[in-house]
């Protein structure tokens, strides 16, 4: 029997069966014994067909090769493809696996596989073991489910998956992982990994160019990104009783729990055994699939997790970042959680996002985003940093477009998260750097030919501490990287990438076309450099802001400054298609007019899914859970109230009744109201499901249906209030939160 305050009773005949069992099964668990293979060292990349593989199945001239294409970005040539399959199917045989997969972002948001046995017929009645370098360069998947926006018409039906050599083969279960871009047969992307490489190397372009002014060594510029992924769990018994969390991955109903994030006793508390046990778990095949897992921490609210790694190329660390996700619902289910990967899966307590750590690095092992020894150092980094601001100031409404869902909408702005505005907090020393050379015209006339100096104040010294840190920024810089803190935890990273390094590699291109401009008409290049700075520290002012971000005085201030502040996520996905955006992404190669427009319009119809599922979901809810819960216990008391009569009279009774039959009215009302609202909303449903663009009908869903959807929860929510607890059929936040 359950030993809990809150549960020590016997069933009695109103109890409800669905919770009060769930609850049980939840209680009775034990922690999921998890035996450490062997130290981290040991295992860490065990599954991949990493670098110490290569080394050891391919012939050396090939693994030379890969490691220029992996480490430079060289173009592989077909010589190498053949031993590269023949030795990635070696070790995977050898490994135990039988299928393999080109494996894909689709558009979906999530990733995908199509995966086949190694074998071929051999001609004799058998079958051969068969992995040709055909079958790795290219397949041809059975496209036609994945969304294409409209490219793929369906008489060209056709998308290829292509091999991503930058990214190793892993293993999962008893199939190999391939990662592959997806692209249309007219070779427009239909995946997240293809613009997602292009603007990699976009930036890579554009930020050499400026390295060089300040070294010419250097030769490539990598883009970094570490994120850190936030996450519920939630007890799989408890997750099966509640069918918005399985079918919406957030609670649509839900009363506030007496006790929830109040006394801020979760964050980095005693982590309970059980998931312990299954963080512990997750390390281990984290760091199997060469994912270098390093933080595992408690989140702010109860239930709340995070795992960071190590940062790492952008490229990689997206796709570890979608392999994370996936392995960690397998490994919660081993230990008897379903985890939440949604923004908000609970009214009222903190929602999860992805941080997404960014920063750029040259192939000489400098580190742009961060402070160096010399003047020169300094003014390079100053230069990355201005760059990047006026990069997210001309582009703060796309940045905002790149992390905009149905989900993350619900985190944004709800007073613990980012606000839906874009805005970028440097801190104090940084900020006084920019005013400094903004302001003082003396800056440049201290720079001598022979020896750059700077009339600034010392920066590595200043920074090294740099520990004041605004967590209401959506973009802060944090000592060594920008941390963009909008991103939500179920989101592909690639999308903000994508729009930042793309933004930032523009931005580059400009500042290098200036500085060269003023050189070119004579002016020293110190002297040119710090003048264009001068003139993008100007232009990016309004982007930064180190106040409360979480204000209201905030969004004001922000609508005077310009920045984009719409709210509404169907519109926030007009950005995609501004001049401004449509002209960058063609500028640096990254999209095209087509390809943007595809993708707007998959966004515009997921966007409108999600809102018509849990619509759905809450009207069947209502009908089929709460109303008849609540009749059932208005009946209990209306019993009661007869009995009363019966015992003492019409006019005693009634008045001994007097709460009960309030209660009996108002829970009448309650259910009329959820009847009438219900009906409301599926009449509206049908009205927007007629709308033929998919972006006027994202509007209609947004502006007339979401809303119904707090306005039947808030009766649902006081109902659960009223309603005897012993006859609630479905898990409350309490029991949700804090198992
Ligand atoms: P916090 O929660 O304080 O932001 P964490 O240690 O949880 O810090 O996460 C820091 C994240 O930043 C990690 O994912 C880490 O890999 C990443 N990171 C650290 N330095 C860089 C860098 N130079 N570029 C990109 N990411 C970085
Ligand atoms: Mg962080």
């Amino acid at each position: 029997m359950v030993q809990n305050t809150y549960f020590c009773r016997t069933k009695g005949d109103n109890m409800s069966r669905l919770r009060f069992d769930a609850v049980e099964a939840a209680f009775s668990k034990v922690p999921v014994n998890v035996e450490l293979e062997a130290r981290p060292d040991k295992i860490f990349a065990s599954k991949v067909f990493d670098k110490v593989k290569m080394q050891k199945y391919l012939p050396q001239k090939s693994y030379d090769k890969m490691v220029e294409v992996i480490d430079n970005g060289a173009q592989l040539d077909s010589s190498v493809i053949d031993s590269v399959a023949e030795g990635m199917k070696r070790w995977a045989i050898e490994c135990g696996v039988t299928h393999y997969t080109h494996w894909f972002s689709p558009l979906t948001g999530n990733t995908a596989e199509k995966h086949d046995a190694f074998i071929e017929l051999d001609g004799k009645g058998g079958v051969i073991e068969n992995f040709s370098a055909k079958l790795l360069r290219q397949q041809e998947p059975d496209a036609s489910s994945f969304p294409s926006g409209g490219i793929r018409s369906t008489f060209e039906a056709r998308g290829y998956s292509a091999w991503d050599p930058t990214s190793p083969a892993f293993i999962i279960g008893n199939t190999l992982c391939i990662p592959t871009i997806f692209v249309a047969y007219t070779g427009e992307a239909l995946d997240y990994k293809a613009p997602l490489l292009k603007s990699i190397s976009a930036i890579d372009k554009a930020a050499t160019k400026v390295c060089r002014l300040f070294d010419e060594k250097v030769q490539k510029v990598h883009s970094y990104l570490g994120w850190e992924q936030e996450y519920f769990l939630v007890d799989e018994d408890l997750y099966m009783a509640r069918p918005d969390l399985i079918l919406t991955g957030r609670t649509l109903m839900g009363h506030e729990s007496a006790k929830s994030q109040q006394l801020d006793d979760h964050y980095f508390g005693a982590i309970p055994e059980r998931v312990s046990a299954f963080m512990q778990d997750l390390e281990i095949e984290a760091l199997k699939l060469g994912i270098p897992a390093k933080t595992c921490h408690n989140e702010t609210a109860p239930n709340q997790f995070e795992l960071a790694p190590i940062f790492e190329s952008c490229n990689l660390a997206v796709d570890h970042n979608m392999i994370l996700m996936s392995i960690m619902k397998d490994v919660a289910r081993r230990h008897g959680f379903r985890v939440l990967l949604h923004e908000k899966p609970f009214k009222g307590v903190n929602g999860s996002g992805k941080h997404c750590n960014w920063s750029l690095g040259t192939d000489t092992g400098v580190q742009l985003m961060a402070p160096g020894k010399s003047d020169k150092d300094n003014l390079r980094f100053i230069t990355f940093v201005v760059n990047t601001l006026a990069a997210i100031y001309r582009h703060n409404g796309l940045l905002k477009a790149s992390v905009m869902s149905a989900a993350n909408a619900h985190r944004l702005g709800a007073a613990e998260a980012p606000p839906a505005i874009i805005s970028s907090f440097l801190g104090s020393e940084v900020s006084s750097v920019l005013d400094h050379i903004e302001y003082n015209d003396d800056f440049v006339k201290i720079l001598s030919k022979r020896e750059l100096k700077l009339d600034i104040p010392q920066i590595p010294e200043l920074l090294i501490d740099n520990t004041d840190r605004n967590r209401t920024s959506p973009f802060a810089f944090t000592g060594n990287r920008f941390e963009f803190r909008a991103v939500g935890s179920e989101a592909n990273c690639a999308p903000s990438m994508i729009a930042l390094n793309t933004a930032v590699a523009e931005q580059l291109e400009m500042f290098s076309k200036d500085v060269n401009e003023l050189i070119q008409n004579g002016e020293e290049k110190e002297f040119a450099i710090v003048k264009v700075l001068r003139k993008y520290i100007k232009y990016s002012k309004p982007i930064r802001f180190d106040g409360n971000g979480y204000s209201g005085e905030w969004v004001d201030e922000a609508l005077r400054r310009g920045l984009d502040c719409e709210t509404s996520v169907p519109l926030i996905y007009d950005n995609y298609l501004s001049e401004d955006t449509i002209a960058m992404f063609q500028s640096e190669n990254v999209m095209n007019e087509s390809e943007l427009r595809a993708r707007n319009e998959i966004k515009w119809s997921t966007y409108t899914k999600k809102i018509q599922i849990e619509a759905r979901v809450i009207g069947d809810m209502a009908l089929n859970h709460i109303i008849p819960i609540a009749t059932r216990y208005q009946s209990t008391l209306l019993d009661n109230i007869i009995k009363m009569e019966t015992v003492f009279g019409k006019e005693e009774g009634d008045m001994l009744s007097k709460e009960n039959i309030e209660s009996v009215k108002e829970i009448a009302k309650n259910v009329a109201d959820i009847r009438r609202l219900v009906e409301e909303l599926v009449s509206r449903r049908k009205v927007a499901n007629k709308i033929e663009s998919a972006r006027e009908r994202a509007v209609a869903y947004h502006d007339g249906i979401a809303p119904m959807l707090e306005d039947i929860r808030y009766r649902i929510d006081h109902l659960e209030l009223m309603v005897d607890d012993e006859h609630w059929t479905l898990p409350k936040y309490r029991e949700l939160l804090f198992f």
